[in-house]
């Protein structure tokens, strides 16, 4: 199936007499008619639903859906987008690894790696993902595990060159993570381009409608721990699953099953049923959703281009934007809803202009149905510091416009009147 027919099918199939929409499962727990059964459940012997925080039909219905959106052997739904970006670092890094990450990355991501990992004992070097191959890759250390960045950086809107980091990383024997929550697989695939593993935030596009929480871990299947000397994890026995060996007893889905039965199984962060069936939902009609995400964005900002008021506009779908080629390469239907620019008139313009708009609201969230703004250096990123800031690609003034699926029209009236007043 094309992706607007997986979209609708892939993860559940009713079989005949079934409820034609996925269903709810809201049950903790699964009965079996043998200790010995469950015995076979708890020490992976087979494959079964036991408990919700492992796997629940409706969770894996999604997890199933969005791991064939993204073209993976596998996915774990996670209960947000950070405990996605958490889990997927903790599964190839412990205390005394290192990781290297793009600098240009989600404001609360930033922070988990720079504070809450170097209190893990993980130490996160940032790059800048256009630095030259030789300058990325003398960050990596023999205790490097992984190389982390984002497809459609929030909210600079710099594009990943995932072929060039992916080569950069499998040359040193690490594995590529790319969190695509700004992309989704319906604008970018980053297992097309060699990247390993892929996060999502599925509170933005996927949901789509402000409504659930949730994250995801895709494992692309391609990446292979047994032959790069990083990964002792992988490839030595777990003694929580009497001796166990990942690589040996799960082949190509080695690292997302090690994700889902030792990390989940441990901390915990699972998403609900009643989550996953709203992310369903938004799921359903994603690739219609990000056609007129992209359509309006595009046309914003080409139209806030033209205005005297505006300083810069960061948009990788417009000509003038120093991404453009990645663009081009990497998200070729379009470059997603989110439009960030800078008022000429500063930090002070940019707080006149957000509190002068009247349909477009103010809200901590981007990538909803409906359009919204915020300004990064008061909110998502206020813990940085002005150099921090700037190696994330945000000036003072920044305003980051997430564009919904309004009318045009409407849209653009509300901004012309919004910058008349700022
Ligand atoms: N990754 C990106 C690119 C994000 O934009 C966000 C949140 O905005 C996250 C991860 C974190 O996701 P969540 O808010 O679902 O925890």
């Amino acid at each position: 199936m094309k992706q607007e027919s997986q979209c609708l099918y892939a993860g559940y199939t009713p079989a005949n007499g079934q409820a034609r929409v996925l269903p709810i499962t809201q049950s903790t727990t699964f009965t079996y008619a043998s200790t010995a059964e469950v015995s076979k459940l708890f020490d992976l012997e087979v494959e079964g639903f036991f408990y919700t925080r492992l796997g629940n039909p409706t969770v894996d219905a999604v997890e199933r859906k969005i791991a064939a959106l993204e073209g993976g052997v596998g996915a774990l739904c996670t209960s947000s987008g950070q405990a996605a970006n958490l889990l997927a670092i903790l599964n190839v890094a412990a205390c005394g690894d290192h990781v290297v990450s793009t600098s240009s990355i989600y404001g609360g991501t930033f922070n988990l790696f720079a504070v809450t990992l170097r209190r893990m004992g993980i130490e996160v070097t940032f790059v800048d993902q256009h630095a030259d191959d030789a300058t990325i890759a003398a960050a990596i250390r023999p205790e490097t595990r992984a190389i982390f960045g984002e497809t459609l950086a929030n909210p600079s809107m710099d594009v990943l060159d995932i072929e060039r980091l992916a080569r950069i990383a499998h040359a040193h024997g690490l594995p590529l993570v790319v969190d695509n929550t700004f992309a989704t697989p319906v604008l970018c695939r980053p297992f097309d381009f060699g990247a390993d593993i892929v996060t999502h935030s599925t509170t933005k596009y996927m949901d789509g409608h402000a409504v659930q929480m949730g994250g995801v871990i895709v494992d692309s299947g391609n990446f292979d721990w047994a032959a790069s000397p990083r990964f002792a994890e992988f490839v030595q026995p777990d003694a929580s699953y009497h001796g166990l060996i990942y690589t040996q007893a799960f082949g190509k889905a080695a690292y997302i099953v090690k994700a889902r039965v030792q990390l989940m199984r441990d901390l915990g962060c699972c998403q609900t049923p009643q989550g996953a069936f709203y992310i369903n939902l938004g799921l359903e009609t994603l690739p219609l959703r990000m056609r007129k995400h992209c359509e309006n964005a595009l046309a914003v900002a080409r139209w806030l281009e033209g205005r005297p008021e505006v300083e810069s506009v960061l948009y990788p779908g417009l000509e003038s934007s120093p991404c453009h080629a990645l663009a081009c390469k990497y998200l070729p239907q379009g470059s997603s809803g989110v439009v960030s620019f800078s008022l000429r008139g500063g930090r002070d313009a940019g707080a006149r202009f957000i509190d002068s708009l009247n349909m477009i609201s103010l809200q901590v969230h981007v990538a909803d149905i409906r359009s919204c703004v915020l300004h990064p250096a008061s909110s998502t990123h206020r813990q940085l510091s002005d150099e921090q800031l700037v190696a994330a690609g945000i000036t003072p003034g920044m305003v980051r416009l997430s564009v919904g699926v309004e009318n045009l029209e409407d849209i653009l009236t509300d901004l012309a009147q919004a910058l008349d007043r700022a």
